[in-house]
C-alpha cells in the first residue's frame, strides 16, 4: 500500500486534474491513499478571505466570490453536464462556508481561520472525488478530519499519535484491504470536540507522512512540478542538480537550513517506521525522481546551497564589559524562544554573541527592547545567509564569485554558512 500526496499546483485547473487521474490509472490494481491539498493558490485566498472578513466586511458572497469562480471554471471544464450531483456536493460546501462567514468573526483569529481557511481542500477533493467517479475509478472520500486528531493548537495543531493511528486503521484498512482507493484531504485535523484545526502552511506533506505511519505504508511518494528534490532552488540558481538518493538525517539538515522543498515536519514519522519517501515529477512520471531512505552513502556525493534573503545579522554584548557566559546566553535565548524567532546561525566571542535571523517588521522591534535593558545591540539588515552542505572550496568560489562581502562565516564537517551583504 502506497501514500500519494498531490499538492496545489498539480490540481491547479482542469488539465492538472485529469493529468492526476492519468497518474492514479497507472497505479490501478495497488491499493491507494490519495491525499490532496486546495487546488492552486486557494489557501492564499483564503487567506485573503480572512483578513478582509476581520476587517469588517461582512457579505460573504463578495468574499467568496474569487474563490467560486475559480474552482467553477474547473467545474465547467471537467463536468459539462450541468445536472451533474458535483455541482450540489460543491454547492453545499461554498454554503458551508458562506454560512461561517455570515455568522461574523468570534474574535479568536486563528481558531476562526482553521474553520474559514480548511474549505480549500474540502472543495478540491469534493471535485476530484466526482472526477474518479465518473472516470470510473471508484474512490472513498474520507474526511481527514475523522482521523488525524490534534489538540487545539489553531493553525498548527499538535498530532496525537496513538489516537490518530488507531483512527487510520479502523476506518481505512477496510477500504484499503479491499484494494481500494482512498482520496482525502491534507493539512487539516481536529480536536477531540470535533472542532477543525490546521497543520501548518504546506501542511499536507505531512498529514501523507502521518497516514503512512498509521498504516505502515510500503512506500509514500509526493507528485511535484520539479523533477525531484534539487540541489538549489532554480530561482537563485540557473545551474541545479538533482539528488536522486539522500537520506532522511540530511533531508531533516536541508530542511532546517531553510531548503522548503518539504514540510520539515514530514520525515520523522516515515524514519519512525523505515518508509522511504520519493519525490517524483507529475509530468514526467516514468523519471526516478528522489529517494529518500535511511542510508547515507550518497549524502556527500552533490553540494547543496540553500539560500535566504533578506537576514538580519545581530551582535549582542553586555553593556558592563562583563564577559559572554553560560547565564548572559540563557536569558539572551530565552528571549528569543518567547518571541517565537528562529536563529539560523549563532557565533560568539568572549564580549558578543552574534545571530542570524530572518528580518520582521513586529517581532524585531520587540526583541530590540527587551534586550537593550542589559545588553548593546548592533545590526546590519538585508543580508543573505548562504549555506552550503557537502561543501568544498570550488563550490564556494562559484557561490562567492558574483562578489559579496562576508560578514560572518562558520563551517563544520559538512556545512559552511555565510552571512553576505551583495556587491552591487
Ligand atoms: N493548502 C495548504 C497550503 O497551501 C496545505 C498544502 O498545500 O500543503 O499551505
Ligand atoms: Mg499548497
Amino acid at each position: 500500500m502506497k501514500v500519494f500526496k498531490f499538492g496545489g499546483a498539480s490540481v491547479k485547473d482542469a488539465n492538472a486534474v485529469r493529468n492526476v487521474a492519468r497518474i492514479l490509472d497507472e497505479y490501478s490494481g495497488e491499493s491507494l491513499v490519495v491525499v490532496v491539498s486546495a487546488m492552486g493558490k486557494t489557501t492564499n485566498a483564503l487567506e485573503k478571505v480572512m483578513t478582509e472578513w476581520y476587517q469588517g466586511n461582512s457579505d460573504s458572497h463578495n468574499l467568496t466570490s474569487e474563490i467560486v469562480s475559480y474552482h467553477n471554471t474547473i467545474l465547467e471544464i471537467l463536468f459539462p453536464e450541468k445536472d451533474h450531483p458535483v455541482y450540489i456536493s460543491f454547492n453545499e460546501r461554498i454554503n458551508q462556508l458562506q454560512s461561517i462567514l455570515l455568522k461574523g468573526p468570534s474574535g479568536n483569529y486563528d481558531m476562526d481561520y482553521d474553520q474559514v481557511v480548511s474549505m480549500g481542500e474540502i472543495l478540491s477533493t469534493v471535485i476530484i472525488h466526482e472526477y474518479l467517479l465518473s472516470k470510473g475509478k471508484p474512490s472513498a472520500w474520507v474526511d481527514v478530519r475523522d482521523i488525524v486528531r490534534t489538540d487545539n493548537t489553531w493553525r498548527e495543531g499538535k498530532v496525537d499519535w496513538d489516537v490518530t493511528t488507531s483512527l487510520i486503521q479502523k476506518s481505512l484498512f477496510p477500504i484499503l484491504e479491499k484494494g481500494g482507493l482512498v482520496l482525502t484531504q491534507g493539512f487539516l485535523g481536529s480536536t477531540a470536540e470535533g472542532q477543525t484545526t490546521t497543520l501548518g502552511r504546506e501542511g499536507s506533506d505531512y498529514t501523507a507522512a502521518i497516514l503512512s505511519y498509521g498504516l505502515d505504508a510500503e512506500e509514500m511518494v509526493i507528485w511535484k512540478d520539479v523533477p525531484g528534490l534539487l540541489n538549489a532552488d532554480p530561482k537563485y540558481f540557473s545551474k541545479t542538480e538533482k539528488l536522486a538518493s539522500i537520506s532522511y538525517r540530511e533531508a531533516i539538515e536541508l530542511s532546517y537550513y531553510g531548503a522548503t522543498i518539504i514540510h520539515p515536519k514530514t520525515i520523522k514519522p516515515l524514519q519512525n517506521k523505515s518508509i522511504p519517501l520519493s519525490i517524483k515529477s507529475f509530468v514526467d512520471t516514468a523519471s526516478d525522481g528522489t529517494l529518500i531512505q535511511e542510508d547515507t552513502k550518497s549524502d556527500h556525493l552533490i553540494p547543496s546551497f540553500i539560500f535566504k534573503v533578506d537576514q538580519v545579522l545581530l551582535s549582542i554584548s553586555p553593556r558592563d564589559f562583563s564577559f559572554i557566559d553560560e547565564q548572559n546566553l540563557s536569558d539572551i535565548l530565552a528571549l528569543f524562544a518567547d518571541l517565537n524567532i528562529h536563529i539560523h546561525l549563532m557565533q560568539n566571542t568572549a564580549l558578543s554573541f552574534s545571530v542570524c535571523i530572518d528580518n520582521n517588521d513586529r517581532k524585531l522591534p520587540l526583541l530590540f527592547d527587551a534586550l537593550r535593558k542589559n545588553y548593546k545591540v548592533r545590526y546590519n539588515t538585508g543580508l543573505e545567509l548562504i549555506t552550503i552542505r557537502h561543501y568544498d572550496q570550488p563550490t564556494i568560489d562559484r557561490v562567492m564569485e558574483d562578489g559579496k562581502f562576508i560578514l560572518l562565516e562558520m563551517r563544520s564537517r559538512a556545512t559552511a554558512q555565510f552571512v553576505v551583504r551583495p556587491i552591487p
